[in-house]
């Protein structure tokens, strides 16, 4: 049978999939992926991406950091792709428990989906530091400067930052949707940087499905394995 047959079948016959997404589910929408040939990483800026994108960075040169972030990682002006929709969709009836996702762009809400679970934080939410107030990804990208809340206070991204630490909540409620999925659907992602690949451990169900370009570590022990984009294939359902 033909892969993604094979693939459309799994989906049918289960109504209880996690999907865990990475770089390469928003890719299709023209976001570049931080870590790829012609991604944001081997961009020429006067820091490297890594460090303005960090903790430290974002305390000692708040302006820089706002320059960076909003140049960047602006994705409200992107659309959600085909895999983003059909992922809601198969939310809707009740198929999809939860998708997590390494991305911070917000595509998946956009498309509709409800239990989203962002391990690296989302551009959508953003607080300030002082009193907490939220405000909007539209507030802080239309900002000039540096963005401020009302009381004066800096507006921080709830983005996870480098040397920053992932939400326990959104880990342990990932692991939770892993641990009780039958279907595993993993998209879009190397499978090689934490958590990413600590998470596809707690998985336990019957099938492992894995759609990347490339191989990945977890290749051999998926039931599964499609080198296909994510498009494409998400298109079949
Ligand atoms: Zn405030």
């Amino acid at each position: 049978m033909d892969k993604i047959e094979k693939f459309k079948e799994l989906v049918e016959s289960s109504n209880n999939i996690v999907f865990f997404g990475g770089a390469g589910v928003s890719t299709e929408s023209g976001i570049p992926d931080f870590r790829s040939k012609d991604g944001l990483y081997n961009q020429k800026y006067d820091y490297p991406p890594e460090e303005i994108l960090s903790h430290t960075f974002f305390i000692n040169n708040t302006e820089e950091f706002y320059k960076f972030y909003k140049d960047k990682l602006n994705s409200l002006k992107y659309e959600p792709n085909i895999t983003h929709f059909k992922l809601a969709e198969l939310e809707k009836k009740g198929k999809i428990k939860a998708v997590i996702t390494q991305n911070i762009d917000g595509l998946h809400q956009k498309a509709g989906s409800k239990n989203v679970l962002e391990l690296h934080g989302s551009v959508l939410k953003n607080y300030c530091m002082k009193c907490n107030k939220f405000y909007d990804a539209e507030f802080v990208f239309k900002s000039s400067g540096i963005p401020k809340c009302e009381c004066g206070g800096i507006i921080k991204p709830d983005v996870v930052l480098y040397e920053e630490g992932l939400d326990d909540n959104i880990l342990r409620e990932s692991i939770l949707a892993i641990r009780n999925a039958d279907l595993m659907i993993v998209g879009g992602t190397s499978l090689t940087v934490y958590p990413a690949s600590g998470l596809v451990n707690y998985f336990g169900g019957k099938n492992l499905v894995l759609i990347n370009r490339d191989s990945t570590p977890f290749d051999s022990i998926a039931n599964l394995v499609i080198n296909e984009s994510l498009g494409k294939v998400f298109k079949e359902i």
